[in-house]
């Protein structure tokens, strides 16, 4: 009784972090207000880019990293919570996920994505956070900051990839919607034949995997 009493205890004291594979299988052109009571409104999801040679979908990518991601935090002792765990089907759209975060009360919403450009040369890693906005982001945004630095800084070194350092985003309905802190991991760029088949293989998928949890270890303790 004692003992089963313990583990409740340890169940209940450790710290929740939410994974969010960016993406679905297919885009979700409905729209959504960018922030709560805003009137300005933005598709739920278009359904991000794909791979210039291997012609995978972003959506295939954030999902692979994701799990590993997931691995890793569950053997370090987090609660961890995902908001998909399969391609299945149309994005639920970014208000959706911000929510799970929330009723979550997770000490981190992390959220991962890889980039695209029409430039084929732009690579590199980046780490968006929510920028300031009274009422929506006021909040959590001196966290949601913190934690973008020190996954950036080891996300990079994992990867050895070009550092393109943290950006604050207005413009991004997850992070307006989120009430706990939040980032956005850009991790690579499909649009970059390097860098596309890189994000493609398990070791690189493993590696920043690794970098999101060293990163994530540095902000939040697994227990407390
Ligand atoms: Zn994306």
């Amino acid at each position: 009784m004692i003992a089963a009493a313990a583990a409740a205890v340890a169940i209940a004291s450790c710290n929740r972090i939410v994974i969010d594979p960016g993406h679905d299988a297919r885009a979700n052109l409905a729209t959504e207000p960018i922030g709560p009571g805003s009137r300005t409104r933005k598709i739920k999801d278009g359904g991000g880019t794909r791979g210039v040679v291997t012609g995978t979908p972003e959506s295939v990518v954030n999902l692979k990293v994701s799990l590993r991601v997931r691995r890793l935090l569950v053997r370090d002792g987090y609660c961890v919570t995902m908001t998909r765990t399969r391609e299945t089907g149309v994005s639920m759209g970014n208000v959706a996920r911000a929510r799970i975060a929330n009723r979550a009360h997770a000490g981190l919403f992390v959220r991962l994505h890889a980039d695209g450009s029409t430039d084929r040369s732009r690579h590199g890693t980046s780490v968006l956070y929510p920028a300031f906005h009274r009422g929506w982001t006021d909040d959590v945004l001196p966290a949601s900051r913190i934690a973008a630095g020190r996954i950036q800084r080891r996300l990079v070194r994992s990867l050895h990839s070009r550092d393109l350092g943290t950006v604050a985003r207005s413009d991004i309905t997850g992070f307006n919607w989120s009430n706990v802190p939040v980032v956005l991991a850009e991790v690579g760029f499909l649009t970059n034949p390097r860098e596309d088949r890189l994000l493609n293989s398990a070791s690189y998928q493993q590696r920043a995997a690794r970098g999101l949890e060293r990163g994530i270890r540095a902000f939040v303790r697994p227990r407390g």
